[in-house]
């Protein structure tokens, strides 16, 4: 199985590598395991989807507030909120080759997602026996019983050891936004139904981390937490499945066939939600969650007000109506998006006597949106080409390039994802044997046609607006 993803996910990984999208972490010290860094094109790359989902579920929303809570929190937030308690996996290892899995993924990759829902880790061993599942490493049946793995991360606050300055790592967004509930309603003042969205790092200790970025023990969410009024929360549930699902295929133009929701069955629901959706992907190595959709009924702001003595109740002042609001979160990982992006994106494409690696990026989406090329890097060629990129630098994330043949660089700009090249020629300035009716005008190449198309330089910034759409 690992072998198998790897060789899927290879050719991703190493363009990304090469092109300054992802690099290992640590490298020079042999690096540390499932540890990735974000080199220039994939820090822009991650702005981008971050922005894109801040416009749009933040601000562009008039019922929608932001917030930016603390990754450490008092550690009794994570007790009432049931991290504490029941925030685990059941590791089983390998008494061969004593390498640590997820017993309820090696059962799905047979058997199924949602195979495991509501059982036991007695009848999870039980079901890794009749199934006879092998160790993906070793090849042996040779198990330990499940147990409960914390994924957790703890450290200690200040300068005194012990019980009392014990931290957790935040696991998930989501609680900083349900603590600053009280803060939000008695100084912002919002009306029921409104959302407070958060972006932010959070932080597991996945006992499987793996498949490049899909699942890594540090990472960023973008969550959505929408507090509505009870019995209103399955029509608002299924406002935002629909809302989540268009913005992945009409703003970010991923490829609809590749996007599955689902419901999860009544035995997979956690015991406080009345519905749960997974958006689904169909990676290279099979179909993976990328985006959470739940509705939470008031489960957390109930355990906090139990917790913490502090009532979470909204009085509503039209219907003069007191209640714990309902919530309904939509939970999506930037580094899953960014994937799912890069997969739909990438491609090799064979033309007539060469072969190109293009990532068709949605230009929204694109870390860089314009490249500029001087055909030739010298006199007023280059000197016209360096004007345009300064000109067009104030606008978007352009690029300048001089160096070998412009084939090879339109090549470099295809597995960046630039959707457009601008070429610069004699013609443009009026060098040499030019032709005059071209004087004035750049070459514009689209990046997934590769049609060219002559475009008057006073008009370029207009044109290239239209086209990209930002
Ligand atoms: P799983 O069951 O696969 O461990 P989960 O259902 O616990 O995942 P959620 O708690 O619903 O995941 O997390 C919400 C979203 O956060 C996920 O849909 C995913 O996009 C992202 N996410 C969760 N865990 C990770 C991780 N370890 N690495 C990267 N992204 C993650």
């Amino acid at each position: 199985m690992a072998k198998k993803v790897q060789d899927a996910l290879k050719d991703i990984i190493s363009l990304c590598k090469r092109r300054g999208f992802i690099f290992p972490g640590s490298e020079i010290y042999d690096g540390l395991a499932n540890t990735w860094d974000y080199g220039p094109y994939g820090v822009e790359l991650k702005r981008n989807i971050k922005n894109l989902w801040w416009k749009k579920f933040v601000t562009s929303r008039k019922d929608v507030v932001g917030l930016d809570s603390s990754i450490l929190l008092n550690p009794n937030v994570w007790v009432a909120s049931g991290h504490v308690g029941n925030f685990s996996d059941p590791l089983v290892d390998c008494l061969d080759c004593h390498e640590r899995f997820r017993a309820d993924h090696l059962l799905e990759d047979k058997l199924g997602e949602g195979c495991c829902a509501g059982k036991n880790f007695d009848e999870i061993h039980d079901m890794m026996v009749e199934n006879k599942i092998e160790c993906p490493t070793c090849g042996k049946i040779n198990w330990t019983k499940p147990r409960a793995f914390n994924l957790m991360f703890r450290t200690e606050i200040g300068v005194i050891e012990g019980e009392g300055s014990k931290v957790y790592l935040r696991p998930e967004t989501a609680q900083g936004i349900f603590v600053d509930f009280r803060n939000i309603v008695d100084n912002v003042r919002p009306r029921i139904p409104f959302g407070v969205g958060q972006i932010g790092k959070s932080f597991r200790n996945e006992i499987t981390p793996g498949n490049f970025i899909f699942r890594t023990r540090e990472f960023e969410q973008m969550e959505l937490e929408f507090f509505c009024e009870p019995g209103t929360e399955l029509d608002w549930y299924n406002f935002w499945r629909k809302y989540c699902f268009d913005w992945l295929v009409n703003d970010l133009s991923v490829n609809k066939e590749k996007l599955r929701l689902r419901e999860h069955a009544k035995e997979e629901l956690s015991h406080y939600s009345n519905g749960t959706t997974d958006v689904e992907y169909e990676f290279p190595f099979g179909w993976g969650e990328l985006w959470g959709i739940a509705s939470r009924t008031n489960f957390d702001l109930t355990q906090h007000q139990n917790q913490s003595k502090v009532k979470q109740e909204y009085i509503d002042p039209v219907q003069n109506k007191r209640y714990i609001p309902y919530v309904v979160e939509p939970s999506l990982g930037v580094e899953r998006l960014l994937l799912v992006l890069l997969c739909d994106a990438y491609e090799v494409q064979k033309l007539e006597n060469d072969e190109r690696t293009v990532l068709h990026f949605d230009p929204k989406v694109a870390p860089v949106k314009v490249a500029v090329l001087p055909l030739v890097k010298k006199g007023q060629v280059k000197a016209k080409a360096e004007e345009l990129y300064e000109k067009l630098l104030g606008r978007w994330n352009v690029e300048y390039d001089e160096t070998q043949s412009i084939g090879k660089r339109y090549r470099r700009q295809d597995e960046l994802g630039t959707p457009f090249c601008v070429t610069v020629d004699f013609d443009t300035v009026g060098e040499g044997e030019s032709d005059p009716a071209k004087l004035g005008f750049v070459t514009v190449r689209e990046r997934d046609s590769m049609k060219q198309e002559l475009v008057k330089i006073d008009e370029l910034e207009a044109y290239l607006a239209a086209k990209l759409g930002c």
